[in-house]
């Protein structure tokens, strides 16, 4: 049976980089990722400037860009047009890309040149500005020092204080340490409410080893980062993301003489693939946003497909039943487009509209392959609406389903793009729960989703730390002169301010764009549903991530964190690579790294990688440096 050489769960930059060496060693992969979009935490849809700011189409509701302007989730490079400059909005987060890792850099800059951006926060205190990371400039505004001679006399001073006041034992808390670390003005002024903000509890109830170490530069230097190279890839990140991803991005000679044997970008049709027809020689990667198919089977009914009706809550049937017949009478016009592209197509599967599951009422399910169908409209941009989407998504999946997102505007405007992601959505169904069936669909799984995720939970949930943003655009061409401002004290409820333009344009261009987008940043308490941001590395947390590995473990499941050798199912020795960040098995013929797993069924193929199937928080580069470091 013809399948996937490679099946990657989640698009972002491990992902992405993994797709696309092995594409490059002339490997099949199919990428999946649950978000609309590809691109994981670096995906910046984009505005233009040349657009004028238009309202929301009538009926829908807008996000939370009171201007008016809604950001549209697209698949890569939406909303670029018209010519010009364009405002790259990083929706999950500023992202500046550092390393001192030649490779690295030198890989992502072969995909997408990247610009000089230099990271130099300010910090507004009160009103005060102070420069960042602490530096020269800071300490002349703080206190009036010119010389780092003064400055390092009134640090030590400071210092000495706070040592003092301890009399001769340890710091027991983060202020204890901040203070010997800093001393006071920079710890109040700087560092307090910030952290307090960041963290949700007072500086004198975290524990001290969260803070380690707080450099101090007693040079006029305000780039926050050490690193030999950094910057912002020039046209966005879903540039970079383009450049892994892509059928038709050009590849690089392959490094152990393999076939590169895609030249023209051909891509794998899904069709071709669902009715068994020919797969061909070819490296490839076909993507599929906004599909979540169950990782586990710790369903609450299993096989719900063909006992139908059980699903549907009894105490609100009558209700739910109500409803539903009333959705069916006034379709959307999305609803009723789709309903004609399934109804005639030669699926060869049955879909039924408005069908209540549970206490939900979706859009459209095919009963048979346990898929559900949601057309979503442009109001499920909005944050608390992805809360609620992800909820009801997990739900479904509780159940047995795979949930596929369809965007308004895309069963509209793309119907054969639409019944090639049905088609691909349908097969991939029918191998759920992944943990279980992956091999049906692939040799190899690369799974880069949450650790607890993929057990079901069953040794209990990881604690994460989240971020919510409040968007907007100012019609101004610029509103804070810089990238990023702190907002240091208590009184402004947010953590930082970003102004995206600023990582993107320079000069006299940043007056070139009369607008500008701004995001307000409020570090918030993890809930269910919500994007799992930081992990939690404290004692529970991690030795229970560190039951999970070993769960992992049991299974065959290869880390690319792990350097020091493990033998594989087969009793094959995985040598660590020579990066010291991954591992390498017996090399294939055609070089796609990986090969000392078996390649069929589960033993040994099974691949955790990225921030959140490792439970570790990673930049972006030793995350790319990871999954090149497999092959
Ligand atoms: C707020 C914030 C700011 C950051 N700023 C910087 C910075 O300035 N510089 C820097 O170097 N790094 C930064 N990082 C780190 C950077 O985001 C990560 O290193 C990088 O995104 C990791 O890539 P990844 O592929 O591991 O994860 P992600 O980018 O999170 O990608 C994982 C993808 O998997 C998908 N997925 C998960 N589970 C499933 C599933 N079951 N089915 C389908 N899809 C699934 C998710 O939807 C997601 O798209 C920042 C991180 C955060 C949170």
């Amino acid at each position: 049976m013809e399948k996937y050489d490679y099946l990657i769960v989640g698009s972002g930059l491990f992902g992405a980089t993994f797709a696309y060496k092995a594409r490059q060693a002339g490997k099949r992969c199919l990428v999946i990722d649950r978000r609309p979009h590809l691109g994981g935490n670096v995906y910046s849809p984009t505005l233009n400037p040349s657009s004028p700011l238009q309202p929301p189409p009538e009926g829908e509701a807008s996000n939370s860009l009171p201007t008016g302007e809604r950001l549209r989730v697209g698949e890569l490079a939406s909303g670029m047009g018209r010519g010009g400059a364009a405002i790259h909005v990083h929706k999950y987060g500023a992202h500046i890309f550092h390393t001192s890792n030649k490779e690295v850099w030198d890989f992502v800059n072969s995909l997408v040149p990247f610009n000089r951006y230099t990271n130099s926060p300010i910090a507004n205190y009160h009103g005060e500005l102070y420069n960042l990371p602490f530096n020269m400039n800071t300490f002349n505004r703080l206190w009036g020092v010119k010389t780092p001679e003064e400055a390092k006399r009134k640090l030590e001073e400071q210092r000495a204080e706070a040592v003092a006041a301890l009399a001769g034992r340890e710091p027991a808390n983060l202020e204890e340490q901040a203070l010997t670390l800093v001393g006071k003005d920079v710890f109040e002024k700087l560092i307090k409410e910030y952290t307090e903000k960041q963290w949700g509890r007072k500086c004198t109830e975290l524990p001290a080893f969260i803070i380690k170490r707080l450099p101090v530069r007693l040079t006029y230097d305000n780039n926050y980062f050490n690193d030999k190279y950094q910057g912002i890839p020039i046209g966005g990140y879903n540039k970079l993301i383009e450049g892994l991803l892509s059928p038709t991005a050009p590849l690089n000679p392959p490094r152990r003489g393999t076939l590169n044997s895609l030249p023209t970008g051909e891509r794998l049709r899904v069709g071709e693939l669902a009715s068994g027809m020919g797969w061909g020689e070819a490296g490839c990667i076909e993507t599929l946003c906004g599909i979540d198919v169950p990782l586990s089977s710790n369903n609450k009914v299993k096989n719900v497909g063909k006992r139908l009706r059980e699903t549907a809550n009894c105490a609100n049937y009558d209700l739910l039943k109500e409803n539903a017949k009333q959705m069916r009478k006034e379709p959307t016009e999305a609803e009723a487009a789709f309903w004609e592209l399934v109804s005639g197509n030669g699926l060869d599967v049955k879909f039924r509209r408005q069908h209540i599951i549970g206490d939900y009422i979706v859009d459209f399910v095919c009963l048979e392959k346990n898929l559900v169908v949601e057309i979503d409209g442009g109001y499920h941009d909005d944050e608390q609406q992805q809360i609620d989407d992800n909820l009801r998504s997990k739900e479904l999946k509780d159940y047995g389903f795979t949930i596929l997102r369809l965007q308004n505007e895309e069963v509209i405007a793309a119907p054969q793009e639409v019944i090639r992601k049905v088609r691909l959505a349908l097969w991939l169904a029918e191998k759920a729960p992944l943990r279980e069936g992956f091999g049906e669909a692939c040799h190899k799984l690369v799974y880069t989703g949450p650790l607890d995720e993929y057990f079901g939970y069953s040794l209990g949930k990881l604690d994460w730390r989240t971020v919510t943003f409040k968007t907007r655009v100012e019609n101004i061409p610029n509103f804070q002169g810089n990238a990023v401002v702190n907002y240091t004290s208590h009184d402004v409820p947010y953590t930082r301010v970003i102004e995206h333009k600023h990582f993107e344009m320079f000069g006299q261009e940043v007056y070139d764009c009369p607008f500008t987008v701004i995001s307000e940043e409020y570090s918030t308490e993890y809930r269910e549903g919500m994007e799992p941001y930081y992990p939690v590395n404290d004692e529970r947390n991690n030795a229970l991530a560190a039951q999970y590995k070993e769960l992992a473990h049991q299974e065959g499941v290869m880390f690319p964190e792990e350097a020091s050798p493990r033998p594989s199912p087969e009793g094959r020795e995985l040598k660590a690579s020579p990066t010291g960040g991954g591992m390498e098995g017996a090399s294939s013929p055609s070089g796609g790294g990986m090969e000392g797993a078996s390649g069929e069924g589960r033993g040994g193929a099974v691949i955790f990688g990225g921030r959140l199937a490792q439970y570790k928080y990673y930049d972006m580069a030793p995350i790319i440096e990871q999954a090149l470091s497999l092959f």
